[in-house]
């Protein structure tokens, strides 16, 4: 029922927030090699914040996930920032109804297509978009297709997710910081790409109890 979904969301922002937290010296460090090496620091930050103000979120789960993206957007700054914060804030409206293996393909979905419209990053430009899209359409695909579950659809789409983050070391990129780097970026794993996967992995926990 609701008060379950409302506190599986609350402990996969308390779940985020920690590992975020445990990886800042992680993904401050892949920043540093291609970027301005504050990855770490803002998205560890950004979840704290998130996680804090999690006991006085206690709307609708749509609303819940909305104040998650605002908190982000006021918080973690850079690019990632509105990317993250944005994205979250705009698929927050496919859970108006509560969260069910249709919803939250939609969400997957909503969320996807506004990080490529707010970044106008394709896939191969080496950046977050490289993890999340094979993700998300391996959820949906998953669930839609192949009727599974959604938990073993969501481990699949950690799977690709992580294929993803390890497609990203190769590439020369294309857009954000690192881009300014150009041929200097390869052989290097992209911070956001990775970043996603680690909230990726939460969530299947999270969703796993
Ligand atoms: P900044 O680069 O402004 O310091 P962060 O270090 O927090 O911001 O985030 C960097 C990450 O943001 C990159 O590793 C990349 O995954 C992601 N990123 C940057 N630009 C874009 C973009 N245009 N589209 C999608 N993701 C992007
Ligand atoms: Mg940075
Ligand atoms: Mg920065």
């Amino acid at each position: 029922d609701e008060d379950t979904q409302r506190e599986a969301v609350l402990a996969a922002v308390d779940a985020v927030a920690g590992r975020l937290s445990d990886e800042k010296k992680y993904l401050t460090d892949l920043d540093s090699a291609i970027g301005d090496a504050d990855h770490g620091s803002n998205m560890s930050r950004g979840f704290g914040k998130v996680a804090e103000k999690a006991g006085e979120m206690d709307g609708e789960i749509d609303e819940i996930v909305k104040t998650v993206g605002t908190t982000l957007i006021a918080e973690v700054g850079g690019a990632s920032g509105p990317l993250y914060g944005g994205s979250i804030m705009f698929a927050s409206q496919e859970l108006e109804g509560g969260i069910t293996a249709e919803s939250s393909v939609a969400f997957a979905e909503a969320y996807l297509e506004k990080v490529q419209d707010r970044g106008n990053a394709e896939v191969g430009a080496k950046t977050m978009v490289d993890a999340l899209t094979p993700a998300v359409h391996t959820y949906k695909k998953s669930i839609e297709q192949d009727d599974l579950p959604p938990l073993t659809a969501l481990a699949k789409a950690v799977d690709a997710a992580e294929r993803g983050v390890r497609f990203t070391v190769p590439l020369k990129a294309r857009k954000g910081r690192a881009s300014y780097l150009d041929w200097r970026s390869v052989g290097h794993q992209d911070p956001g790409a990775t970043s996603t996967l680690f909230i990726m992995e939460e969530l299947l926990d999270v969703a796993g109890e």
